[in-house]
């Protein structure tokens, strides 16, 4: 016999049964970014490499150790997406979505793909959730954008923390890039052997370290800095302001610098309370330099981007119901075998109607039927036997309350139809 095939390390397989929860949350994702007025964007999974490179930062984690590159077949360097952001700047300037009405507000769902360590909410292949704003420098898109991501975790109950910070512009990081350069580079021997190098081509990296020690230093080094020009001192000032505004709670974090080099301005992370390697639930920040950097006017940036696989984390480590409405409305049971065909006609007819409607095909005993039907989840079952067919009726069970009537064949899409509505108004939190 062949030995099986497993999986890529660090993916996973989103069976029924858990594929319901995702849907969930990607149509809440949908519905919310509508809205907020955001329309669908959808860009291909791989890319040149150097737009990464150029976009990403070529001295980050991301492009230095986490991403899967490969040459295709005429020997072109290609990457799957580690993150939107830089393909969504891409495709503003290609398809010069530039000439429209500004700002241009899209949000995306899908894969990407880093080369991590994979552990409980880290993966290889994951699922991100995410919105970006074409130009639009108001700092009030920068507190809506916040807003709207902690508005997105609150509707389903998550108690999570917001960090943010301004990580300055052009002008003004240089200097705290100065500042931790001369803090760090008389304790060397103590960073870590990547913060080393990271001391002489980004220093501003250490702050993002995974180890602590390195953070510690870093954070040392930063202490009581005020380093933002008066521009970004007052965007970020006017930035809290709006969140005050809005009732939205926030730590600021002047260490907080984010793993991507494309950063300007306002930073924010998301974080699960608590002391797990995997806190970040989702970011975002403002990249003002991007389109640029891409060919592209001079357009200010914004967005954020959600883990999925860690949104559901947070969820089930917080005990927050996932509504997940069960496959199926009605289920339909056989008292004979020659009902069989009548069966098949009644279903279509649900089908057509809009309902989530099956039978056994296994031609199992009527018994064995309702046992299917109880696992199937389905809210109600009809019943079809001959004596009440020859009287134009079918028995409509209620799988809840265990309840059986019978209803005229003629009416029982109706019947049913109505059932269904007032069962899921009163099971379903929410409807899609
Ligand atoms: P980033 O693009 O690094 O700012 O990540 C944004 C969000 O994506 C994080 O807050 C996580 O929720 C999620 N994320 C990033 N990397 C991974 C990964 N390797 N596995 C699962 N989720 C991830």
């Amino acid at each position: 016999m062949p030995s099986s095939i497993n999986r890529p390390r660090g993916t996973i397989d989103v069976l029924p049964g858990e594929v319901e929860k995702w849907q969930y949350v990607e149509e809440s994702f949908r519905r919310i970014c509508r809205e907020y007025g955001y329309a669908e964007i959808r860009t291909p999974v791989f890319e040149y490499t150097e737009l990464f490179d150029r976009g990403v930062g070529e001295t980050t984690d991301i492009i230095e150790k986490e991403m899967y590159t490969f040459l295709d077949r005429s020997e072109r360097s290609l990457s799957l997406r580690p993150e939107g952001t830089a393909p969504i700047a891409r495709a503003y300037v290609e398809d010069k979505l530039f000439s429209g009405p500004q700002p241009v507000k899209v949000y995306y769902q899908g894969p990407m793909f880093r080369y991590d360590r994979p552990q409980a909410g880290r993966y290889r292949q994951f699922h991100q959730l995410g919105i970006e704003v074409f130009g639009a420098f108001s700092p009030a898109i920068d507190a809506e954008v916040i807003a709207m991501s902690m508005d997105f975790c609150r509707r389903f109950g998550l108690k999570l923390d917001l960090h943010i910070n301004s990580v300055g512009c052009g002008v003004c990081r240089p200097v705290m890039r100065e500042k931790l350069y001369a803090g760090l580079r008389t304790r060397l021997e103590d960073l870590c052997e990547d913060c080393r190098l990271r001391l002489e081509r980004n220093p501003l990296r250490i702050l993002d370290c995974k180890e602590k020690r390195c953070r510690g230093m870093a954070e040392e080094a930063a202490a009581g800095l005020n380093f933002l020009c008066p521009e970004c001192g007052d965007h970020f000032e006017k930035v809290r302001n709006y969140l005050d505004v809005l009732d939205v709670k926030y730590i600021v974090d002047h260490c907080l610098v984010r793993g991507l080099d494309y950063y300007t301005r306002t930073a924010f992370e998301i974080m699960a309370p608590g002391i797990g390697a995997q806190r970040s639930v989702g970011g975002g920040g403002r990249y003002d330099g991007l389109v640029e950097m891409f060919g592209g006017p001079p357009t200010p940036g914004i967005g954020y981007a959600m883990g999925l696989e860690r949104l559901l984390l947070v969820m089930q480590e917080q005990g927050l119901p996932v509504p997940c409405s069960g496959r199926l409305d009605v289920y339909i049971v056989t008292a004979e075998a020659e009902l069989e065909g009548k069966a098949l006609r009644l279903l279509q007819e649900l089908r057509g109607n809009g309902m989530h409607a099956d039978k056994d095909y296994a031609g199992r005993s009527m018994k064995a039927q309702l046992k299917q039907a109880g696992k199937s989840g389905a809210p109600f079952v009809v019943i079809l036997g001959s004596d009440e067919l020859r009287r134009g009726k079918v028995a409509l069970k209620d799988m809840l309350s265990g309840s059986q009537t019978e209803v005229p064949l003629a009416d029982l899409v109706a019947t049913v139809t109505g059932e269904i509505d007032t069962h899921f108004t009163k099971v379903r939190r929410f409807k899609g």
